[in-house]
């Protein structure tokens, strides 16, 4: 078959389980796209073809020993911030760039247990600093939309391999955005799961009290199958919260769009920035919905001003202080020729982290330092309650709260935005992670420069099956979903 990569994750399983193609064929098809076309698109930091043909033989013979799960023999592509036992690791830094992680990210382990097979780790912005995963230190990932753009960030290696077919579906990790808004310029669903429903274990911290996995997908069917293996309680992180999961995919007609109550916040549409085709695309969508049954009311979210300044001192705040232990001491990167302990600390860091790192690092130390910290981070703290709040007080009315993800779509690669316009660019996803909420983002329509526009859908607290099945209702009644970029339909 030479169209394997153009199957769901459901049509995968069953043809697997239904012996119409094997797992090793299924994974020599995509390591064979990888090696043909991904040099374009360059979402791969490292591809684990030997591993990976190993775990697809070893899958075949799990399902015709019928020991196989859903999801054995199907290839998956992990963000490399997650450890991957003797793979290497390198959250997109020359920091990392020779760290072999001696274990497994949990959400890795539990993929493995699954039968899913790793084709490899994809590329990232630096540490998951950024919004176009340009700040890696692999180079810039590609947007197969349009080559010269970016495909988001920082999970733009997620995003691109799954929109140019060179993956099924990817993890990605989102700590103000970083799954939404890539699956947003990638034309793809991306799940943010609730803070505390997917292990942290193994997963490169950035902002520990924002980072979440997640899944990066074509539809919110494919998002399901994987939630189903990532999310749930693990003690190695104490953060995880001890819940029943729900069954996703079982889950997907649950909800039902008639009478679904979708917030729109009076704010949101206003904001200075927002691109007028975007705006139109996702009010279309609202529209599309509002045939299918939903209402829509209008909401007041008054904290939409703090969300920026509010994330950009508590990220950059927790960020300074997980990365003090890339020190050149005990892995990661070490300068050369030290002249002394002091010596080693500066260069090392300084040699090993890129601009945007460092830059945020020194944002962080400051707002955490003595005589600034009241002032600085225990304000935004308070403020952040207060954004939580804001939010609580909107689901007493509603079920679901719409937003764009993004306000524009992707960026030319180099545009060479401005701290502050890249910071401005994350003004709708933000504060769902601030308030440690799930959101979603669904493909809905195209710019007039064929680029994707997504929809966000923001739930209350641990509603991921929610959101899966109002995005999968959407997705029954049009087919954004099912559109590809032209690379996509290249043949390897
Ligand atoms: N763009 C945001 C930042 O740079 C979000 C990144 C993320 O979610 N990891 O912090």
């Amino acid at each position: 078959m030479t169209d394997l990569h153009r199957l769901s994750i459901r049509e995968l399983s069953e043809g697997l389980a239904g012996a119409k193609f094997s797992s090793r064929e299924l994974t020599e098809h995509y390591l064979k796209r990888i090696a043909k076309i991904d040099a374009q698109v360059q979402s791969y930091v490292t591809v684990t073809a030997e591993q990976a043909l190993a775990q697809a033989d070893a899958a075949d013979a799990a399902i015709k020993a019928g020991n196989a799960t859903s999801l054995t023999g199907v290839p998956i592509a992990h963000k490399d911030i997650f450890c991957t036992q003797g793979i290497k690791t390198t959250a997109g830094s020359k920091m990392l760039d020779n760290f072999i992680s001696p274990y497994d990210a949990t959400i890795v382990a539990k993929g493995k247990a699954a039968g899913l097979v790793t084709l490899g780790k994809v590329n990232m912005d630096e540490f998951a600093m950024g919004s176009t995963s340009e700040s890696s230190y692999f180079g810039a990932t590609k947007n197969p939309w349009a080559l010269d753009h970016v495909p988001g960030g920082s999970s733009g290696g997620s995003a691109a391999a799954v929109a140019a077919d060179l993956a099924p579906f990817s993890t990605g990790t989102d700590t103000g955005g970083s799954i939404r808004q890539p699956a947003s310029f990638c034309g793809l669903t991306g799940l943010k799961p609730t803070y505390g429903r997917v292990s942290r274990f193994g997963m490169i911290a950035y902002a520990s009290s924002l980072d979440q996995g997640g899944p990066i997908a074509r539809s919110a069917e494919d998002c399901a199958y994987l939630m189903n293996v990532m999310a749930g309680h693990d003690a190695k992180d104490s953060t995880s919260v001890n819940k029943d999961v729900d069954d996703y995919v079982a889950n997907l007609n649950g909800t039902s769009v008639k009478g679904l109550r979708i917030g729109i916040p009076k704010q949101y549409f206003n904001v200075h920035g927002l691109d007028a085709d975007v705006k139109a695309r996702v009010e279309e969508s609202l529209k599309k919905l509002e045939e299918m049954g939903a209402t829509l009311v209008e909401i007041d979210l008054n904290m939409t001003e703090a969300y920026v300044p509010t994330y950009y001192l508590i990220a950059p705040a927790e960020a300074s202080s997980n990365l003090s232990r890339f020190d050149g001491v005990r892995y990661g990167y070490r300068c050369e020729d030290p002249k002394d302990i002091m010596d080693l600390y500066k260069r090392s860091r300084s040699e090993g982290f890129g601009k945007e790192v460092q830059q945020r690092i020194l944002i962080g130390t400051y707002a955490l330092s003595a005589g600034y910290y009241d002032a600085y981070y225990v304000k935004a703290q308070k403020v952040r309650r207060l954004i939580q709040q804001d939010f609580l007080k909107a689901f007493e009315n509603v079920d679901v709260i719409a937003a764009p993800s993004a306000p524009t779509t992707a960026y030319r690669i180099g545009a060479n935005l401005s701290p502050v316009e890249m910071y401005l660019g994350d003004i709708y996803t933000i504060a769902v992670n601030l308030a440690g909420l799930p959101a979603i983002n669904a493909p809905v329509g195209f710019d007039k420069d064929n680029l994707p526009v997504g929809l966000q859908l923001i739930g209350n607290y641990w509603s991921e099956s929610q959101l899966l099945s109002v995005v999968h209702q959407y997705q029954q009644a049009t087919d954004w979903h099912t559109k590809r970029a032209a690379i996509a339909e290249e043949n390897a």
